[in-house]
Formats: C-alpha cells, sequence, structure tokens
C-alpha cells in the first residue's frame, strides 16, 4: 500500500513514547515533507516494533533515543535510523544479530527477555520490501540500527 512514511512513523514512534515510563527521551529528525514508499503497514509496524524496544531494552535509565529518517536522492531511497545509547554490540557480533535465536549476551539479555528472532524477522521482512537493514555500534556508547526503503516517484512538479 502507498503511504506516507513520515506520518506513518510518527504514529508507530508515537505509541512508544506515551507508554515509557523508564526515562528515556526520544529525539525526532524527521524530512517536513512526504515521503511516499510502498509498504506493508502491519509488517513495517512489527519491524519498527521490534528495533524500537531494542533501542528501549538495551537503554540506560535517562538514555537518549534518536530517529533519523533521511531521503537519500541519488539512490532513491529512504534511510531509516534508530540509535541508542545503551550497551552497544561488539563489532564481530554485528552480523550475527541478524540471525535466528542469536543474542549477544545469553546471561545479559535473559534478564531482559525475548528469543532472538526479532532482527531476523525484521530482516526478511525489509528484504520483501527491496530494502537493506544493518547496525552500527561502539561497545558502551551505543547502537545505531538503520534500513533502507526503496522511494516510490515522487510526483515531478517543478522539472523543467
Ligand atoms: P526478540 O526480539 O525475539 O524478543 P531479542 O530482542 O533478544 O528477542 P533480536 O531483536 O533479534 O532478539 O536481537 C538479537 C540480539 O541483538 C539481542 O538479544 C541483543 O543481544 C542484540 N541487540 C539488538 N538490539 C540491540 C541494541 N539496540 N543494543 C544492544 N544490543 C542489541
Ligand atoms: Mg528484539
Amino acid at each position: 500500500e502507498k503511504v506516507n512514511f513520515i506520518g506513518f512513523f510518527r504514529t508507530v514512534a508515537e505509541r512508544f513514547e506515551i507508554n515509557q515510563d523508564d526515562h528515556i527521551h526520544f529525539e525526532h529528525h524527521l524530512p517536513d515533507k512526504e515521503v511516499i514508499v510502498w509498504i506493508d503497514k502491519d509488517k513495517m509496524t512489527q519491524v519498527l516494533d521490534n528495533i524500537i524496544s531494542n533501542a528501549i531494552k538495551y537503554s540506560p535509565e535517562g538514555g537518549t533515543i534518536t530517529f533519523h529518517l533521511e531521503v537519500k536522492k541519488q539512490q532513491q531511497k529512504l534511510h531509516i535510523s534508530i540509535s541508542d545509547e545503551g550497551v552497544g554490540i561488539p563489532k564481530e557480533k554485528l552480523e550475527k544479530i541478524f540471525e535466528r535465536f542469536y543474542r549477544v549476551d545469553r546471561a545479559r539479555s535473559r534478564n531482559l527477555g525475548g528469543t532472538g528472532l526479532g532482527l531476523a524477522i525484521s530482516r526478511e521482512m525489509i528484504d520483501a520490501h527491496g530494502g537493506e537493514i544493518w547496525a552500527d555500534s561502539k561497545e558502551g556508547e551505543g547502537t545505531k540500527v538503520t534500513f533502507t526503503l526503496p522511494l516510490l516517484k515522487q510526483p515531478q512538479g517543478d522539472e523543467e
């Protein structure tokens, strides 16, 4: 379905902000115009739910979670990133977290709950949307998860 991703993203993110009593701050860097993409809203909601709840789960109290949405014109893609100031992920594990049932630190993660499926499912769904997903991280500083979505042809108003 054809969707303005910016409005859609705001709605999904808002639910987390309203239900948040863990003293986590949210920062938004979103374009102020519409960005039209073709998505399955239910599946994309699942992807965002997982990435945002991971960011919250691994954030310290008082941490900031930053949402950054940016159109990359040359690539005709929208980049969506969710950054946290949490524990981080060791460099050599950054690809593994997208494998089924993989969890970085079983002892630590056990307390936090989860099965290790969220990111594996997210990657499948982003693949199905023609996008890519990856993670960058610095241990002890935080993690950034980024995914891309192809842009639908925007109306070309001001073209000669
Ligand atoms: P589930 O999503 O199935 O409830 P989960 O959150 O443990 O369980 P994934 O979302 O697939 O599973 O994440 C896999 C692992 O990657 C996590 O267990 C955690 O070790 C690591 N991870 C994911 N996101 C972050 C993050 N923002 N900061 C630190 N570690 C993370
Ligand atoms: Mg998860």
